[in-house]
């Protein structure tokens, strides 16, 4: 995993939730800290931030769902510990930026890297770029082991923290003698999922091909289209392509909903991801209001369709068909109210 992705160290976990925990742990985020991250992915992002006593920060993301840079600044005070971007669907966030905001300010770059295993920027790794990057291996994520996540960092002492963390804060010592030296869990992956894990490793590079090959299809056959559009990966990156979103215009928002019963009334396993986390019931009561204008946006555009490398050609083309053959029937429905 480490040699993969390029970096000295890989600590395995048996969730990304509980890397994320880790992780943040290891930085020493803590009561009173602030973590600046983004409302446009999995709640585990910013919960494991609460988890640790700190108070996640929303910044607005670009069209592409992935944190907007330019924003990132002005969210920053002196609690300001860390940065959490998301590789939105498997396309790299805009880490050289990012990286520039942290290091003027003294902060860490913590990147869930969750969609992302595999995808580059210039030839760099996902991760390699990060104080440390956090992977999921749920059983939709680019690789499984069922449930697992792992955490990669090029630093020796946030290794040590992370391993200390996982497995109860103990340390070995002569014998029968041990020491608890720190708060520890047991959030190891169990040899099981790690076997699996390391046949699922050896064939990323076949599942990331076809993803793409799905992918690049769905980019042929929806050039053009008028009624949605798919955001473009940039020529000098990679993605994994964890999710290939369709960002509907706004005359689609009001029967999206029709039009993802349709979808899945027909097989096809449409998803939107995500409501944006501030908007969760848990965090209005803890927060108050909150709004994004381009994250709300995104979720009201935004619709997933299958991309895996599980598909044939004929699957590839049955969604695509059946894709462009429903939304065409809501074209002029519009809005009911
Ligand atoms: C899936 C996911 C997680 C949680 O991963 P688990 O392995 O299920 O704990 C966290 N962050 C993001 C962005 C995810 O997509």
């Amino acid at each position: 995993m480490a040699a993969y992705v390029g970096v000295r160290h890989a600590v395995v976990f048996n969730a990304a939730t509980s890397a994320l925990f880790a992780a943040y742990s290891a930085a020493g985020i803590g009561e009173g800290d602030e973590v600046v991250t983004t409302p446009v992915s999995f709640v585990a992002t910013a919960n494991m931030v609460l988890a640790v006593g700190a108070v996640p920060r929303f910044g607005d993301v670009k069209l592409d769902g992935n944190i907007d840079e330019r924003f990132i600044e002005r969210l920053i005070t002196p609690r300001t510990k860390a940065i959490v971007p998301v590789d939105f669907g498997g396309k790299p966030v805009a880490m050289a930026a990012i990286r520039e905001i942290a290091d003027k300010h003294g902060l860490l770059v913590i990147e869930d890297a969750s969609h992302a295993l595999g995808s580059e920027t210039g030839g760099a790794k996902v991760g390699s770029r990060a104080d440390m990057a956090v992977f999921s291996f749920h059983a939709i994520k680019p690789i499984t082991t069922g449930e697992g996540g792992a955490v990669v960092t090029d630093n020796d002492v946030y290794a040590e923290r992370l391993r200390l963390i996982r497995s109860h804060g103990i340390v070995k010592k002569k014998f029968w003698n041990s020491d608890m030296t720190t708060l520890g869990y047991n959030f190891r992956m169990s040899d099981i999922a790690a076997a699996l894990g390391r046949s699922q490793l050896k064939k990323i590079d076949s599942f990331l091909a076809r993803r793409n090959a799905v992918a690049a299809y769905y980019d042929a056959r929806f050039a053009g289209e008028t009624l949605f559009s798919t955001p473009q990966i940039p020529i000098e990156c990679l993605s994994s392509r964890h999710l290939y979103p369709l960002m509907l215009i706004p005359q689609l928002h009001c029967p999206k909903e029709d039009i993802f019963e349709a979808l899945q009334a027909r097989g096809i396993g449409v998803q939107v991801h995500y409501k944006p986390i501030y908007k969760n019931s848990y965090y209005e009561q803890r927060f108050g209001r909150q709004s994004l204008p381009v994250a709300e946006d995104f979720y009201r555009s935004e619709l997933s369709i299958p991309c895996h490398q599980g598909m044939t050609d004929a699957d590839a083309h049955y969604v695509a068909d059946t894709v462009l053959e429903v939304v065409e029937q809501y074209r002029y429905r519009g809005c009911s109210f």
